[in-house]
């Protein structure tokens, strides 16, 4: 699943090669819209995990790649790795097709539009591009969400913060040694506060190239902490990683009995 940093990675690839350029065409899966023609992008840029192009003329084509879209670019009439019946954008510029495949969605917005400004309102806080406004968030966690909510969706809900994804809930709630049943309720403003806190470092730590890491110890055991690591030993404790389908969006969550053993505290 794609998370924020590299949704930022990726804006940051478009931007690069696109912003300032004129394109030939943009074509949209029919279900998701209108396709145009010759245009020029003026910047690309991610708000949490959606991706937004804005074009010169005020459009700005905004998309999500939810579990399963990726974004690939090929030279014109080289194959692509996947069905042309999957693609949801086709960007062709110049020298090159940068194609969305299996996009959860996408739509056009007026970039000045009511639309956009509610939506970017009902996101929360970007955590890799903007700074963590902890009045703000707590405001939001409290009144938006029950305190009964298990901090595995608290983590995962976009309106409070930005860019956190599954692998990444696991390995917050490892790090700061809470057990991924703990609700919101149970968790003080300033533990809260941690989490957001210690997520937007790793965010904005992994936005280089290479793979995602959260643990960077150098003695090649693990680059996370127990994401994906069922029935390996914890690599602080030794005890058994576990595995469960957790939330409400049910999605698997990691972690150590050991080391995240639920306190009155936590
Ligand atoms: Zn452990």
């Amino acid at each position: 699943m794609p998370e924020g940093d590299t949704l930022h990675k990726l804006a940051l690839f478009l931007h690069q090669h696109l912003a300032g350029q004129p394109i030939q065409s943009l074509r949209l899966h029919p279900s998701f819209g209108r396709s145009l023609g010759p245009a020029r992008v003026e910047r690309v840029e991610a708000q949490g995990k959606q991706l937004d192009i804005v074009l010169a003329d005020g459009w700005v084509l905004r998309s999500h790649l939810g579990l399963y879209g990726s974004w690939h670019r090929y030279r014109p009439g080289e194959p692509w790795q996947r069905p042309r019946r999957q693609a949801s954008i086709l960007l062709r510029a110049a020298d090159w097709d940068y194609v969305c495949f299996n996009a959860k969605w996408a739509r056009w917005l007026e970039r000045d539009g009511f639309r956009l400004r509610d939506q970017r309102h009902r996101l929360g806080v970007d955590l890799i591009s903007e700074p963590l406004d902890a009045a703000a968030l707590l405001e939001r966690a409290r009144q938006l969400l029950p305190p009964a909510t298990l901090m595995v969706d608290v983590l995962l809900d976009q309106r409070l913060a930005a860019g956190i994804g599954n692998v990444y809930k696991s390995e917050l709630l490892f790090l700061r040694r809470h057990a991924p049943v703990t609700t919101l309720g149970a968790l003080s403003d300033q533990a809260l506060l941690a989490l957001y806190q210690q997520a937007a470092e790793l965010l904005r730590a992994n936005l280089g190239g290479g793979p995602r890491q959260t643990r960077f110890a150098p003695d090649r055991r693990g680059r996370l902490w127990v994401y994906g690591r069922r029935d390996l030993p914890c690599l602080r404790c030794g005890t058994p990683i576990r595995r469960a389908i957790l939330g409400a969006q049910p999605r698997s969550t990691y972690w150590c009995e050991r080391c995240q053993a639920p306190t009155p505290a936590s």
